[in-house]
């Protein structure tokens, strides 16, 4: 079988061995439910409050303010719908055009429910335009919700900054932090967000497990309603492998993060900069210096990204690109157009997306087969004259 070279890690990462050897035990063994009085449930409860201490000490809060999720997702509806129902008072809802469809979604859906909704946009490397926030944040904005980096170009927003703007204007503040937890230090108990989203399977966990973290004193209500599990805020029977699992990937992120950093960022260097001397008319997509380590977006004039990703597969190596072929006809990303990237450079963009188990004998392969691939399209392309 050929083998896999995963540069897609902002769509899912590989469960680390750690984290799937602490879960194993609980699925044939230890598969009690942990609202039961008998000790053989009992005993879960010990393994959730462990998991909710591991989880708080990477987020630097407090373990009451965390609630455990089924995923990001879940964490972002949960945020918006939760805090407006809390604060039936005020109208609008700020936003930005470049989020996840988790939070754009639910913010469109909320026009539908009478709420005035605002988009702020990007330039044209994806920074987020501060002074229309300043002017947005008024009496009446209920919740700013603003993600903490992008998902396609890995562009960090001055999320602490933002957050103190919102908060000192009465604004509550949530963040999607699904692509930052792990690979970015973060310490809430020094940060004026009220609310921050991430998801078990971008972090070396499972899937169908996540975070809402809530500032203590925060009103939220709940979502889900149900059982009393997790303090009331959010019902259901716990899935108690996915919570144990996530809180080993939280202390392995907590224990190396500066180290593993370094060496993405210099493994995630090192592609860009072949690749971007290596082919001809290609652009970086999004702020070189305010990026996540391991992101990289990467436009291929001429060509589209499909073509590059089939391409790729056929080498084993895994990345995704910027466009979704939806119903026969290629859109662009809304992030990418939102950036005002050109047409013809929003198709034939490519992200790759590194993590901890990257090599860097995988960058070298791939150095060696992207050029190839992009000659080969580009002399198969009706755009290319020469
Ligand atoms: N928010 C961002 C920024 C994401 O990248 C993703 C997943 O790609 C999500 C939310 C959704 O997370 P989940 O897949 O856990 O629902």
């Amino acid at each position: 079988m050929m083998r896999t070279i995963y540069f897609d890690n902002n769509a899912t990462t590989k469960v680390a061995e750690e984290v799937a050897e602490e879960m194993r035990p609980l699925f044939c063994e230890l598969y009690g439910n942990p609202s039961s009085m008998h000790t053989f449930g009992g005993q879960m409860g010990r393994k959730i409050r462990l998991a909710r201490e591991q989880a708080a000490e990477l987020l630097g809060c407090e373990p009451s303010e965390i609630i455990f999720t089924s995923c990001g997702t879940e964490s972002d509806n949960a945020a918006i719908n939760g805090t407006l129902a809390a604060a039936p008072n005020k109208r609008k809802v700020i936003t930005s055009r470049v989020e996840h469809p988790a939070v754009l979604a639910v913010c469109r859906e909320l026009e539908n429910r009478g709420y005035r909704v605002v988009e702020l946009g990007v330039d044209g490397q994806g920074r987020l335009d501060m002074e229309e926030l300043e002017r947005q944040v008024d009496d009446d904005a209920a919740l700013v919700s603003i993600m903490y980096a992008n998902n396609e170009t890995g562009v960090v927003f001055p999320i602490e900054k933002i957050a103190e703007i919102v908060t000192s204007r009465g604004a509550i503040f949530h963040t999607d932090a699904v692509q930052v937890v792990g690979k970015m230090p973060l310490d809430l108990s020094k940060s004026s967000i009220d609310l921050l989203s991430l998801s078990g399977h971008k972090l070396h966990a499972p899937k169908g497990v996540g975070i809402l973290y809530v500032r203590k004193g925060t009103r939220l209500s709940p979502f889900m309603l149900g059982g009393h599990q997790e303090g009331g805020r959010r019902a259901g029977t716990e899935n108690v492998p996915g919570i144990v699992g996530l809180g080993k990937a939280c202390e392995l992120a907590a224990r190396n993060i500066e180290e593993e950093n370094n060496k993405v960022k210099r493994l995630r260097d090192k592609l860009e900069k072949a690749i971007m001397e290596k082919c001809p008319d290609c652009r970086l997509n999004g702020d070189k210096e305010n990026r996540l380590p391991n992101t990289s977006n990467i436009s291929f004039e001429y060509i589209e990204g499909e073509a590059i990703l089939l391409m790729l597969d056929r080498y084993g190596i895994c990345a995704s690109s910027g466009s979704a072929c939806t119903s026969g006809s290629l859109e662009p990303s809304h992030v990418l157009r939102a950036m005002g990237v050109p047409f013809t450079a929003a198709h034939g963009s490519i992200r790759f997306s590194l993590s901890r188990y990257n090599t860097e004998e995988e960058v070298d392969y791939t150095i060696e087969k992207v050029p190839q691939i992009i000659t080969r399209l580009r002399e198969l392309s009706p755009f290319v004259s020469s």
